[in-house]
């Protein structure tokens, strides 16, 4: 048994607790939490704050090794350029590099992650990780109908192999609402059975609010440089998040991922669509490629359930959520600390389907104990210039 107690618990709920004290079995179960009494002994006592682990909702854990050779602040279009042509890489170079990312992640008190596969590559990592994934397939056929078919093969192909070889936790999905076809999201829809999580990329550059707008914008000449003329292709109007939930199924729970461009009337369409939506915003990941952050506040008034991810080590400087609070902390304090704090842990488990583990400090479940340090607390505000996240145990999965 372990005792635990900190100058303050912060569970996950948005509840923060002082003079508490909880207990952990051997494998880091919560088996009870109370009053700190005078009476408790062999406590340890966590200089500064404990949260749940934290969970990474948005990874590309097969880019890990293109690390530092893309450009920063270049915008989208370009980036999944230099993306395209850097790549390629030895195998071995590519497997050690998703080893020593995952390695990383679980380092800085990350318990699960959903992370975005295109490829094979990182079935072997994932499978004898500390770590829990939710691995989201992704699919795209350029908006080609003619492409769908055999798109949908090639990628489902990526999905059997992580069958096959015991990935449990995964699901079939669109990569962007301007990179899928009509007939590819009904291959994907038909695909995901029972309750899964659905990731797509969303609103992240203005080119793609362009093109949805009135086909303006980089993505026609980009897509037609391939080969794939966008000549079908009608502009509907409308912000892309509209065209993208007309496509999905409400059933499932839907992810949308960076929302940088989102607007008020896109967060309401979408809570209105599903009962079930989760937004990830991936701070760092959107200075790198594009110098700009959602306003949160939009996001905030809708009592949207926030998620943090990381994205790829191909456009951030590391694979921490922590650090992903300390932005946001620093560029858009009116964000509570608190409310960061339920982003990363609680919201996201619940975004992955792991609420019954990890997420919350509540009795029964196993979330992994992060402690922060060196948080300065003045009239109710917290300061997290030197502040430090590391397990208060390193807990296995
Ligand atoms: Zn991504």
């Amino acid at each position: 048994m372990h005792k635990i107690t900190a100058k303050k618990i912060f569970d996950g709920n948005g509840n923060i607790w002082e003079n508490t004290l909880l207990t952990l079995d051997q494998d880091g179960t919560i088996i009870s939490i109370d009053q700190m009494s005078e009476t408790d002994s062999d406590v340890k006592c966590i200089d500064g704050f404990i949260c749940p682990g934290f969970v990474n909702t948005h990874c590309h854990l097969e880019l890990s090794h293109i690390k530092g050779k893309v450009d920063t602040g270049t915008g989208l279009i370009p980036f999944i350029k230099n993306v395209v042509t850097k790549r390629d890489a030895d195998p071995e170079e590519i497997q050690e590099a998703i080893r020593q990312a995952d390695a990383e992640m679980y380092q800085n008190g990350i318990v699960a992650v959903g992370d975005i596969s295109n490829k094979k590559d990182t079935q072997q990592v994932k499978y004898q990780s500390q770590i829990a994934y939710y691995t989201f397939v992704e699919m795209f056929d350029f908006m080609q109908e003619s492409l769908a078919e055999s798109t949908f093969q090639q990628y489902n192909d990526v999905y059997q192999y992580f069958e096959e070889n015991h990935l449990n936790k995964k699901s079939i999905v669109p990569h962007a609402p301007y990179s899928v076809s009509d007939s590819l999201y009904k291959r994907i829809h038909e695909h995901n059975t029972g309750l899964k999580t659905i990731s797509i990329h969303n609103e992240e550059t203005p080119d793609e609010i362009s093109l949805f707008l009135d086909k303006s914008g980089g993505f026609p000449e980009f897509f037609g440089g391939f080969g794939f003329p966008m000549d079908n292709f009608t502009p509907t109007g409308k912000m892309p998040l509209f065209h993208a939930i007309q496509r999905l199924d409400p059933a499932h729970r839907t992810l949308f991922v960076h929302n940088t461009l989102t607007t008020v009337e896109g967060i309401i369409a979408a809570h209105h669509w599903s009962g079930k939506v989760y937004w990830a915003t991936c701070a760092n990941a959107n200075l790198y490629i594009e110098n700009r952050l959602p306003d949160y506040r939009l996001f905030l008034d809708q009592q949207a359930k926030m998620t943090i991810g990381t994205d790829s080590l191909t456009s951030n400087w590391q694979l921490s959520v922590w650090e992903e609070i300390k932005t946001i902390h620093k560029y858009a304090s009116y964000v509570p600390f608190s409310e960061l704090i339920v982003w990363a842990t609680k919201n996201g488990a619940e975004a992955l389907g792991y609420e019954n583990i990890f997420g919350t400090i509540e009795v029964g479940k196993k979330p992994g104990l992060v402690a922060l340090e060196n948080i300065t607390e003045s009239d109710g505000r917290y300061y997290l210039e030197n502040a430090t996240a590391k397990w208060v145990n390193l807990f296995r999965v």
